[in-house]
């Protein structure tokens, strides 16, 4: 009996010390944490510098999409007023975010870097309808940054580095091209710095890269690798 009433009441001492740690949870979604730049969030459609679409209407985001949820049309580009440097452009470009699960396969097998995605993804809907962002929605605006809709919850910096995981370490593994850029520029933003792999040529600041463990190192008690306060 004796035995039983020592591990009851050194059930409240364990509980009791917890009290005293420092608190590691975040009140989300008041408080957010720092999202990493390579998270797959609501989708953007890019532009070239000078202001021209980069999609070409190709449809291949459309072919490679394991959940079938965009729809792409294609059209001819007029002679006089080209809404991109192709032959063609996207005409009808959709996504229905009822079935997207961001797996970000539309975004590897963009030829041209015009779907990328931003690191917001706190949307929500009342209506199927409103599930399927259209062009509309998903063009980059004139600064180049994605458009905050009304029924997003945006914070700082969710707009940064929206097409962040095209700055890979190294296509197909191979050292020799890691921090080299092999992407084009975009609206507002000229050239994106590359993102750092395993050697030391990287730019943190440039490319927004964020450690987590960094971040929360003041707020995680020291048996997980951070300081007590
Ligand atoms: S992220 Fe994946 S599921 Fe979503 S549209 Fe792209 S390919 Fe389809
Ligand atoms: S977003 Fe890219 S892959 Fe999709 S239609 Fe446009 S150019 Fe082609």
């Amino acid at each position: 009996m004796a035995k039983y009433n020592l591990g009851f009441f050194g059930g409240f001492v364990l509980t009791l010390k917890q009290v005293l740690e420092p608190r590691v949870t975040t009140e989300y979604p008041k408080e957010k944490r720092p999202k990493p730049p390579r998270l797959h969030g609501r989708h953007v459609l890019n532009r070239y510098e000078d202001g021209m679409e980069k999609c070409i209407g190709c449809e291949l985001c459309a072919a490679v999409c394991p959940a079938d949820c965009i729809y792409v049309r294609g059209l001819d580009n007029p002679p006089d007023h080209p809404v991109s440097p192709g032959e063609r452009y996207g005409y009808v470009y959709e996504i229905n975010y009822l079935r997207c699960i961001h797996c970000d396969l539309c975004v590897e097998a963009c030829p041209t870097e015009a779907i990328t995605e931003s690191k917001m993804f706190e949307f929500s809907f009342t209506s199927r309808a409103d599930a399927v962002y259209t062009k509309r929605e998903l063009l980059v605006d004139d600064d180049g940054r994605p458009q905050q809709l009304p029924w997003e919850d945006w914070r700082e910096g969710d707009d940064e580095h929206t097409s962040g995981w095209m700055r890979a370490t190294s296509p197909s593994g191979a050292k020799e091209y890691e921090g080299s850029v092999q992407w084009s520029a975009e609206l507002g933003y000229g050239v994106r710095a590359p993102e750092g792999g395993q050697s030391d040529r990287r730019d943190d600041e440039a490319t927004g890269n964020i450690s987590i463990r960094e971040v929360q190192r003041d707020k995680i008690p020291v048996r997980y690798g951070g300081r007590v306060r």
